[in-house]
């Protein structure tokens, strides 16, 4: 349940809320990016909850208490109606702008790091990526740079002036990738991995949860739940298509996950084509449709010489590519902004089919 506080609560008003939330063995936490203090209660209310729900509707202060039916409790649109603003350096993620995020799918170099962050700010791109720690499906396959990777990209983000994002495979990595980027990405592989959650949760940066290529929108915001339950309200979601029988593309990009997830959370979504589908040709399509439909941003992998790459090289795009697609996308964005506003209201009061019954 989230309890919101009247306009002119004051300070020990909200706190005895909190200590009567914890009182009832439960967890009160604090959301953020509201107009009040809204307080949400964690943890299982079992059959206290009528009871609990009327003492805090009568303590001084409150103005209303309601119980939220979904089981990610703080990433629901639920307990926090407004969209999430991620806010780095110079750049906002969710605010109605596109967000475009471009780069290497590894970091393999200085000079190709740094090359490539300059190409793609001049393309368009608002967020510069590339990957030090690479979860490669074969042992033998370049394993990414590390450390001296991480040094590159930092190097050419503020060489670009673009915010940076990398990936972090494990809790012990989130220390320096935190030191070195501006966002840190859990990858598809790792979407379950929940000490990872919870380390990158508590790292004090924004994070990208990528979808697990075999999870539920329902699992995937679960595990979005983790991060923000863990202290780190900004997290975005990033939909990089789902396994399904399909062979010819390497992935199935699920679209309906973009208007859906604007329904069901408040974190922005972003897509990444490459990754969906593989295949280079197929991206720029991809990237259109996203954005049309109300992709807060997408993800793309651009490489100097993609059939040289040392990883990805054939679902990356050269340059010209980045640049022509980039600006495709920003007028098919000017176009649709407007149009793609409110699925929650569409949707009306109708619970979405498959989805939690909780
Ligand atoms: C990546 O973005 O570098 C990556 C490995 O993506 P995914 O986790 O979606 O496969
Ligand atoms: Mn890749």
């Amino acid at each position: 349940m989230i309890v919101v506080m009247s306009v002119g609560a004051t300070e020990q008003e909200a706190k005895d809320v909190r200590d009567l939330i914890a009182s009832a063995g439960l967890t009160p936490h604090d959301n953020y990016g509201t107009q009040r203090v809204v307080i949400a209660v964690l943890g299982d209310v079992g059959p206290q909850r009528d009871h609990l729900m009327s003492k805090l509707n009568l303590m001084p202060g409150v103005d209303s208490v309601t119980p939220i039916s979904r089981p990610f409790k703080l990433t629901s649109r639920e307990s926090h109606p407004e969209d999430t603003i991620v806010e780095l350096h110079g750049t906002r993620i969710g605010n109605g702008t596109l967000t475009i995020m471009a780069g290497p799918c590894s970091i393999e170099g200085r000079a190709m790091m740094i090359e490539t962050a300059q190409a793609v700010a001049n393309g368009g791109a608002t967020i510069l990526r590339g990957g030090a720690f690479k979860p490669r499906t074969s042992p033998y396959a370049f394993q990414g740079l590390g450390i001296e990777g991480l040094e590159y990209l930092h190097d050419a983000g503020k060489a670009t002036g673009l915010p940076t994002i990398t990936e972090v495979m494990e809790p012990s990595q989130v220390e320096v990738v935190a030191k070195h980027s501006d966002i840190l990405q859990v990858g598809t592989r790792n979407m379950q991995n929940y000490s990872l959650l919870t380390a990158v949760g508590k790292a004090g940066k924004p994070v990208m949860l990528k979808r697990g290529f075999g999870a539920t929108i329902e699992e995937w915001l679960m595990a979005a739940e983790y991060i923000v339950s863990s202290g780190q309200p900004n997290v975005i979601l990033c939909e990089r298509g789902i396994r399904t029988f399909e062979t010819y593309t390497r992935n199935t990009l699920d679209l309906t996950a973009v208007p859906l997830l604007h329904h069901l959370t408040h974190l922005p979504v972003v897509v990444d084509p490459s990754h969906a589908t593989g295949k280079r040709w197929l991206v720029r399509p991809m990237a259109m449709a996203a954005v049309a439909a109300g992709a807060d941003g997408i993800m793309v992998e651009v490489h100097p010489k993609p059939d040289e790459a040392k990883s990805d090289g054939e679902q990356s795009l050269t340059f010209a590519q980045f640049e022509d697609m980039a600006s495709a996308l920003k007028k098919i964005h000017e176009e649709v902004k407007t149009l793609n506003k409110d699925p929650f209201a569409m949707a009306g009061p109708v619970r979405v089919d498959g989805v939690s019954k909780h």
